[in-house]
């Protein structure tokens, strides 16, 4: 196979138990569609045998293109190897590797694609998970999308289907701290939505640790606002303004009514409170120099281990 028109990229961690299933799945989906496709599939540092499976795989079907991470990178580090490699011309479909993402909505999403849209990304109507979760991304979204200068979609994740040109750009943003789905909005062209029912995953454990799910927050946050800065330095203005005017309210009191209530607990009170503001401003501030320190690094994203194309190793 020399140049599939689409890529299907799919990144793995621990997912052997779905692994059969989702070939399964794919592979009856290019049984029956006209479009070349080949399938991406990363193994992102696994402790079971999903890499062993990806090689084996890769090794005889040539439609499955290996992609091994010298150790788990992460979900959206894992995404980003995936996008660089994929081959296929036309566009590239991201889905995740434990079948939330149901793979046969690729002819629906093509079409979409040929009606001229660069980016078919897929809104979440349903989900099939745990309240604590659906709460949370459901506040997360919201609060993004209140705060961020990116318009980004609400309920939609990384499921999408992504033009040649797009995954051009993504592939050249250097940013180490990726939230892929909000550079996939900063890019622009023409997006659309498509709504689907997000299924539960077909077999296994969620592999996004309560720990990665806040980095990954926290990157749409940091990464695509700047409010929270501009908050802090806002809210320090009011407050001196406050103290400022408290100050005078006092000092006339003393001038002409000769006599100032002490009161130690608003005082302390206050204390505490501002500096609860200060330790706040300073994580802020942090988190942003972290991401600069991060970057300056300059390191690679990530460090492919092995590859294996048309059912070779070229790595
Ligand atoms: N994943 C990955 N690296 C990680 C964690 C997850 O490549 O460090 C993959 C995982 O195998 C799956 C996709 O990313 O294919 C989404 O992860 P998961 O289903 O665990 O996340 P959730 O759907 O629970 O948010
Ligand atoms: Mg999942």
């Amino acid at each position: 196979m020399k140049s599939p028109q689409i890529s299907i990229v799919a990144p793995l961690y621990n997912e052997s138990e779905t692994f059969p299933l989702l070939v399964e799945r794919i592979s009856a989906l290019m049984d029956s569609s006209d479009l070349s496709i080949e399938v991406v599939l990363v193994d992102d540092g696994s402790k079971d045998d999903t890499a062993m499976k990806i090689r084996q795989l890769a090794l005889v079907d040539q439609r499955y293109h290996g992609v091994l991470l010298s150790r788990n990178h992460g979900h959206q580090l894992a995404l980003t190897a995936g996008l660089s490699k994929a081959r296929g011309t036309e566009a590239i479909f991201v889905i995740d590797g434990d079948l939330q993402d149901p793979p046969e909505l690729l002819p629906e999403f093509y079409k979409l694609y040929k009606e001229g849209n660069d980016v078919v990304y897929a809104v979440r109507k349903k989900r099939k998970e745990g309240w604590i979760k659906k709460t949370g991304y459901y506040l997360f979204y919201r609060i993004l999308r209140s705060i961020s200068y990116v318009e980004i979609p609400l309920d939609s994740g990384d499921f999408a289907l992504v033009s040649r040109r797009v995954v051009d750009v993504l592939n050249k943003m250097p940013e180490e701290s990726r939230y892929l789905r909000g550079m996939r909005s900063w890019i622009g062209f023409k997006q659309v939505g498509f709504e689907y029912e997000r299924d539960a995953r077909a077999a296994g454990e969620s592999k996004y640790s309560f720990a990665q799910l806040f980095k990954l927050a926290y990157n749409g946050i940091f990464n695509f606002s700047e409010f929270p800065i501009k908050f802090m330095s806002r809210t320090g203005m009011v407050s001196i303004l406050i103290a400022l005017a408290y100050f005078f309210i006092v000092v006339i009191k003393k001038m002409f009514f000769a006599h100032v209530i002490e009161g130690f607990t608003s005082l302390l009170f206050v204390i505490i409170l501002f500096s609860g503001v200060q330790l706040l401003a300073l994580g802020i501030i942090g988190e942003y120099v972290l991401r600069i320190f991060f970057q300056s690094k300059g390191r690679p994203l990530f460090i492919v281990k092995e590859e294996i194309v048309n059912c070779e190793y070229i790595n």
